[in-house]
This record gives structure tokens, sequence and C-alpha cells, in this order.
């Protein structure tokens, strides 16, 4: 039997499908989020890799940004029951989720036995977001899967001091235009999301064990970042961008019962 979970969000699209014992038996994760093919993307992807189909589905939840758009699903349920649900399974003693998206920031702090204690959120403004990151990694002309490999290769990280993206932008820039290396500027880049991340996460409260989830968590420039900017160790899950939809997938055979 096949349980789904489905993260549509504002810049990806993540799928999970479990069997009845919890196992994970398909993935995807297409950069394409709600109002785009990336939903339609994604579903096709994983049933082809199983050579299945919907109706083999038995119980779906969808969460995310997009979630209220997708009307196939049995259930819809909110991103933090998901994100809280998908990395307590993944990462044993989790007490601190930081989930960095493309567009929005989360902290939560949960209960030892994994229930949401305080819940904060960015979703006003591009800076400290996946977001941020991909224009900026426009200027400096690669992919916003290789910046945080150039960041680590600086040796003097500028300092940003704008955190609107706009203003921001044009600071990298004139940075770059004054000298500076693309090291050192990818670096600045990674250290002012950093910041702004640290801030927002104190307000929840950073208890350890802390793991960073979200397609930003792929860039492993950020995760050292904000190791440095938080002094401590900070855990990743094997699929960190997948969490959400893992959490939607385990809620989906636990709801079916
Ligand atoms: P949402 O759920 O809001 O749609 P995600 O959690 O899927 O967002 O994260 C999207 C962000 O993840 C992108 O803005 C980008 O910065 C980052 N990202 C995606 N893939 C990678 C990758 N391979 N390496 C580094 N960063 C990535």
């Amino acid at each position: 039997m096949y349980y789904m979970g489905i993260d549509i969000g504002s810049t990806a699209t993540k799928v999970v499908i479990l069997d009845e014992n919890k196992e994970i038996t398909a993935t995807s994760a297409v950069q394409l989020g709600t109002g785009s093919s990336g939903p339609q993307k994604a579903l096709e992807d994983v049933f082809d890799k199983l050579e299945i189909s919907f109706d083999d589905i038995e119980f779906t939840v969808v969460t995310g940004y997009g979630r209220t758009m997708f009307d196939r699903a049995d259930l819809n349920m909110s991103e933090i029951t998901c994100h809280a649900k998908g990395v307590f399974a993944s990462v044993p003693g989790v007490r601190t989720i930081i989930d960095i998206g493309g567009q929005d920031v989360k902290a939560l702090r949960l209960s030892e036995t994994g229930m949401v204690d305080q819940f904060v959120m960015n979703d006003k403004c591009a800076a400290g977001t996946g977001r941020f990151l991909e224009v900026m990694s426009k200027i400096l002309e690669v992919d916003v899967s290789e910046l945080g490999e150039l960041s680590m290769q600086a040796e003097n990280a500028i300092s940003i001091s704008n955190t609107c993206t706009v203003f921001a932008e044009s600071e990298v820039i004139s940075s770059l235009s004054n000298g500076h290396s693309r090291e050192d500027v990818a670096a600045g880049i990674h250290k002012s999301v950093a910041k702004r991340v640290t801030g927002l996460a104190k307000r929840a409260g950073i208890v350890p064990v802390v793991v960073l989830t979200g397609g930003v968590a792929r860039n492993k420039g950020m995760l050292k970042a904000l190791e440095t900017e938080m002094s401590c160790e900070i855990k990743t899950p094997e699929n960190p961008q997948l969490t959400g939809a893992l959490g939607a997938a385990i809620l989906a055979v636990e709801k079916s019962v």
C-alpha cells in the first residue's frame, strides 16, 4: 500500500511516497513551486518510478504554501506540523528546527516528544531566504547550487550592511567592481543570511540538537556560516528539502487508519 505526502512550496514541489511500514519507496523534488507545472511534474516523476497512478495511493496529505490550490489530497495540513513530524522522524533528539525555503524562514522549537512549543516565521521579505541567495548567485554568475562551495573558498568575507535584497544587490555589485573576489563576496552573502536567520532562531529559543532543513540546507556554505554565527553544531537530514513532504507522508499513514 502507498501513502503520499506532497509539499508544494513557493519555489519547489516535493513528494514522498511511503509503504504501510513508513519506509520510503519513492521521492521527487522539482524546482518549480505553486502555480506552475511543478506539482504535476513531481507526481508524474514518483508515479513513473513506481509504475503506479494516483488511484493506487491509499491516502494523501498535502502541505506547503500552495497546499490550498491542490484539491486531490485527502487532507491538507500546516507546514509546521509536517516539518516537525518529518524532522523528528529523521534526526533523533531534535529540539530546534531552522527551515530556510525559497521565500520564508521558520524556526521551530520542539519538546522532547516532538510537539511544537515555539514557532517564529519571517515571510514578509526575501532577506535571509533562498530567494536572496538565488538573486545573489545570478550576480556572481553561478548556479545557486554552487554558491556555497564558492563561499567556502573565501579568504576575507566582505560585510554587507543592507538587509533589503534590492539594496544588498547594489552593494554586492559595487563590491565586485571595487575588486573584491567573488569568493569573498559569496562568503559575505552567506554571513548576511546567517545573521538574519540566527536573530529569528533566537526568538524561538535555540536548544540543541539543532537541525537545518529546507532547500537551502543543501547549501554546505550556508550550514557552515550558520554554525559560526550560532556557535553550535547544526545537523541536516539526509534529504533536507524533503522533510515537509516526509512528515506529510507519515501523517498520511497515521491518518488513514
Ligand atoms: P519552498 O518550500 O519555499 O518552495 P525549498 O525549501 O524547496 O522552498 O527551498 C528552495 C531554495 O532552496 C531555493 O531558493 C535555493 O536557494 C535552495 N536550493 C535548492 N536546491 C539547491 C541546491 N542543490 N543547492 C543549494 N541550494 C539549493
